[in-house]
């Protein structure tokens, strides 16, 4: 019964509804964020905010979606509606999309809405997970091959493959997807970046196909506070199977270790101890408790 930020207004999160000929329904252009808010000593606080406004705009701006509003009100709103919603913690989504204003695939025509929902939301996939790892399966559904740009975007549209891959990975008993690109390399999972560790050095795959995350980008500076040689470069399904460690990150994921791949135990088959560290670091850095 909380409130929702919709087009500059707090709406009643029951009224805040759409109509049944919303263009992005139809056709799936939109763009959207995920981001959390974390308690901290200091009180509730976002977690990458100007980061995650400057994705969605960026996002936009790939789609040609002409926002109706600036960063600043867009982070004013974010930062309103968990505070409104009386919320500690928070998952916060935030999303652009075009109105009922008109039908077929032209949108010059259309209104752009901004609307921001939160709502508490745990772990992703599970504390289990993020403590014992995840068991995942390569994807028959590769990575953006419609259009690499688009993984710079998140984009409504292009969780179409997302969502596929995930639902064959759950059939098939499995945790989580592992999408590779067109040319058959590692890209990310279903909603997150991933690495692997061998021999002490921590290995992500580069942004060609993958989406430039938040969390990747905090793991890469926190790694840095314990001296990891980093690389980032094409990683191939052979280098997942033999890494010592390996882990997905994302907001919604947090941290999560990848313990098995297509039936291939990673290292030990349980949480790595750099995958371990890094964790710590990480929910130290969003609950405030670390200097990044
Ligand atoms: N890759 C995809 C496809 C995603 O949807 C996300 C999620 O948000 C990520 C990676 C991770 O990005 P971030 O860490 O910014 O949440």
């Amino acid at each position: 019964d909380g409130v929702i930020w919709l087009d500059g207004e707090m709406v009643p999160w029951r009224e805040a509804k759409v109509h049944v000929l919303t263009h992005t329904l139809h056709y799936g252009m939109g763009v959207f964020e995920g981001v959390r808010a974390y308690q901290t000593p200091r009180g509730t606080a976002i977690f990458r905010l100007p980061e995650h406004t400057r994705r969605l705009f960026d996002s936009a701006h790939i789609l040609n979606m002409p926002m109706p509003c600036d960063k600043d009100t867009l982070n004013q709103a974010i930062v309103q509606v968990v505070r409104e919603n009386g919320l500690d913690t928070a998952y916060i989504r935030p999303m652009c999309f075009y109105g009922s204003e008109g039908m077929g695939l032209r949108a010059d025509n259309l209104k752009v809405h901004v609307m921001v929902a939160a709502w508490t939301w745990g772990t992703y996939l599970g504390n289990q997970a993020l403590e014992q790892g995840i068991r995942v399966r390569t994807s028959s559904y590769t990575r953006h091959h419609v259009n690499i740009t688009m993984c710079k975007a998140k984009a409504n549209g292009n969780y179409m493959n997302s969502m596929l891959a995930l639902q064959e990975a759950l059939a098939c008993g499995y945790d989580e997807a592992l999408l590779l690109d067109a040319e058959g390399y590692v890209a990310e999972g279903s909603g997150e970046n991933i690495f692997i560790i061998r021999d002490g050095v921590l290995y992500t795959p580069d942004l060609t196909s993958a989406l430039n995350g938040i969390t990747r980008a905090t793991i890469l500076t926190l790694a840095k506070s314990l001296d990891l040689t980093v690389i980032e470069k094409r990683i191939t399904r052979d280098e997942v199977y033999i890494a010592d460690e390996a882990f997905f990150t994302g907001t919604a994921a947090e941290v999560t270790p990848i313990r098995e791949l297509d039936r291939r135990a990673i290292g030990s088959g349980t949480r790595g101890p750099i995958t371990e560290q890094l964790q710590t670091l990480y929910f130290d850095a969003v609950q405030g408790r670390h200097p990044d």
